[in-house]
């Protein structure tokens, strides 16, 4: 058997995390055998569904590198094939016309609330003949859903679960005007996609028993489920914003790499031994949805961050450039020359070791394509007093004969100094982090004057 599975966004909003888990995890369980990971939008209610939602989720699959096989599925396109089953049904004896008007079951709740029962559906046309039908009403098609015994779903997550059937009432399947309800739609579709492993949050757990029917009633094969429990914060709670309940595309604007962003998804309800860091290979290799927790999972920024650390630092330095590049752009109100990429690229190897988000690794690396004179931060300033600035400008007398510019000669050069004038190199390297980077933090400084280059580290020791 071919693993076929699906992620099946309903688009009313973006990417969010909780939905992002839920395709990760069915593409990697399709990935890990060797099967097929699909994707449909159910835009079927298309009063709250947009285009615009659609692109979001669309992009943030990508860009988390969600791929999945073959077209995108609109359920909405759909619709005739879903109302062609609910007609096979009908056909079938296993559904049937209820003629009811909206008035006539908000009594029937009404009645069922005062004498304390739970509402539902009574069935009251489940057995009357169509000559009974009152004239002028369009009917809708209701599933004649079984009302002895028990719908059993065996849960690859959450165990064998069990409701009695005379708890589901005969839920309808083609409303009065005929569209096609999302319960049946969901089920024709993952019929008709090959859908084998049904991967998604556990609130729709309760749906399942109601799909299970109608796959019976059809006399289709039951696909396995696997739902998984919700994300929570991190203080047990449902999951709010400042908790992390943010589309894709914010995660990616906060500066996560989508490897990381894989990566804690991953960790955050499955597990694999100890193993925190599992890159994309191995979890193909070792992910089993018998690995997943029943317990809520709690959102922590912290892990995400070091997690993220670690991805940085591996991460390839062109491409970590240019994923800074936007932010520069922004903040210097220009577009970067190939030379100051270049330069970045270079420069990424001390940068990257510092940083826990791509965000802080733009802010760190802004002083490298700054123009002169630099803003200085207030520590920085405090730092630059007049002996500062007079150990600078004899430092810079020294560097200007230096015809050779590495780090090495460039730290040479200022012992030599700091020694000859009798201070620490601490007194000479600072005032020069402080020229050189507007800041009294940065990667180690000689290597930052190697790579800004004579002319520039000069200009900018004199431009003070
Ligand atoms: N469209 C549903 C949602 O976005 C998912 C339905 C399903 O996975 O069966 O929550």
């Amino acid at each position: 058997m071919t693993v076929v599975t699906r992620f099946a966004p309903s688009p009313t909003g973006f990417l969010h995390i909780g939905g992002a888990r839920t395709a990760l995890f069915s593409w990697l369980f399709a990935r890990r055998h060797g099967g097929k990971f699909l994707l449909r939008i159910e835009d079927t209610d298309r009063a709250r569904s947009t285009e615009a939602a659609v692109a979001a989720i669309l992009d943030g699959l990508s860009w988390l590198g969600l791929h999945w096989d073959g077209e995108a599925v609109s359920q909405f396109a759909r619709r005739e094939r879903h109302a062609e089953v609910a007609n096979a049904m009908l056909a079938a004896g296993q559904a049937y016309h209820c003629y009811c008007s909206p008035e006539e079951l908000t009594a029937l709740r009404e009645a069922q609330k005062a004498a304390g029962q739970p509402t539902r559906y009574d069935g009251r046309w489940r057995d009357r003949p169509a000559s009974e039908a009152p004239a002028g009403v369009k009917p809708v098609v209701r599933m004649k859903a079984p009302q002895e015994g028990e719908t059993v779903i065996e849960d690859r997550v959450q165990g064998s679960v069990r409701v009695r059937n005379d708890q589901l009432d005969d839920m309808i399947l083609l409303r009065a005007d005929g569209t096609p309800t999302y319960m049946l739609s969901v089920v024709v579709d993952d019929h008709d996609m090959g859908v084998t492993h049904i991967i998604r949050g556990d609130d729709h757990l309760t749906n399942a028993f109601r799909q299970a029917q109608i796959y019976k009633a059809m006399g289709w094969t039951i696909p396995e489920f696997a739902h998984i429990p919700l994300i929570h914060g991190p203080d047990g709670a449902k999951l709010s914003k400042r908790h992390g309940a943010l589309g894709a595309e914010a995660y990616r604007d906060l500066g996560y790499l989508p490897e990381a962003l894989r990566n804690y998804l991953l960790r955050l309800s499955w597990a694999h031994g100890d193993d925190e860091i599992i890159s994309d290979a191995q979890a193909i290799e070792w992910f089993g949805l018998e690995g997943i927790g029943r317990s809520a999972a709690r959102f922590d920024f912290a892990k995400l961050d070091s997690l993220n650390a670690h991805y940085l630092r591996q991460a390839d330095d062109a491409r970590l450039a240019e994923l800074i590049r936007p932010h520069l752009e922004k903040t210097a109100g220009r577009v970067l020359t190939p030379a100051e990429l270049d330069l970045l690229t270079r420069a990424m190897p001390g940068l990257k070791m510092r940083a826990k988000t791509v965000v802080e690794l733009a802010a760190s690396a802004g002083f490298y394509v700054a123009t002169r004179p630099l803003a200085l931060e207030a520590k920085a300033a405090a730092l630059l007093d007049d002996a500062a600035r007079q150990r600078l400008a004899g430092l810079a007398a020294l560097l200007e004969r230096q015809e050779t510019w590495t780090a090495p000669e460039i730290e040479a050069a200022a012992r030599g100094f700091a020694e000859e004038a009798g201070c620490k190199l601490g007194q000479v390297a600072q005032p020069l982090r402080a020229a050189l980077t507007g800041s009294t933090v940065s990667p180690p400084i000689f290597e930052v004057a190697e790579l800004l280059g004579k002319t520039e580290a000069l200009l900018r020791v004199r431009g003070l």
